[in-house]
């Protein structure tokens, strides 16, 4: 399949099409937490599960259950509001599929075939589990969380640098009082 091009082969796959699961489709919008708790555990079993995922976030599917997330988790990983708006928030994505914290997370630029304004797109891998999707929101979100992890250790060696300085000078002023201690001593 080209990039770009819409992947629907999971859906035959799809254990909620199954005339044995009609009774717990509607529970994929419910928002009654024991019939989501449901319609996510057969999520779990459906061999569908990482492309129907995949397909969730590349169209931003903020509602409903897809792939064994629900709204809430889909909304964070894609970095989005309820109201689809990009968020930036202090909890940063963390692999939709595998749970893998957001370090585990990195944003590639693809180039589109297609062209135009959005000429390349943004691809977020998850190191831990292979699992992939294209989001620019996520992307972002990935990337703000490097940048604030890589100015987080730079400050963090800056102040350990700072904290030898200030130990160095210290001692060096220890051992000048000991020497001018021990000339005062007077000689026998
Ligand atoms: S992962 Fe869940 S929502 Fe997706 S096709 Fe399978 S059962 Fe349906
Ligand atoms: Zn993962």
């Amino acid at each position: 399949m080209a990039r770009g091009e819409t992947d629907l082969s999971w859906q035959k796959e799809a254990i909620c099409a199954l005339p044995e699961n009609e009774k717990i489709r509607d529970f994929f919008f419910s928002t009654e937490p024991t019939e989501k708790y449901q319609a996510k555990n057969l999520c779990f079993l459906c061999p569908a599960r990482q492309g129907c995922l995949k397909w969730a976030l590349e169209h931003r599917q903020i509602w409903g259950i897809w792939g064994g997330k629900d709204e809430g988790e889909i909304r964070r990983a894609l970095s989005v509001s309820g109201a689809g708006q990009e968020t930036r928030r202090r909890r940063f994505p963390q692999c939709p599929y595998c749970n893998a914290r957001p370090s585990k997370l990195e944003s590639l630029v693809v180039d589109s075939p297609n062209g135009g304004r959005w000429a390349t797109m943004r691809v977020v891998h998850c190191t831990s589990c292979d699992f992939t999707w294209r989001s620019r929101t996520s992307a972002n979100a990935v990337d703000a969380y490097h940048v604030e992890r890589a100015e987080k250790l730079v400050k963090a060696e800056k102040e350990k640098a700072k904290k030898l300085e200030r130990q160095l000078k210290r001692k060096m002023k220890d051992s000048e009082r000991a020497a001018r201690r021990q000339a005062a001593i007077p000689k026998r």
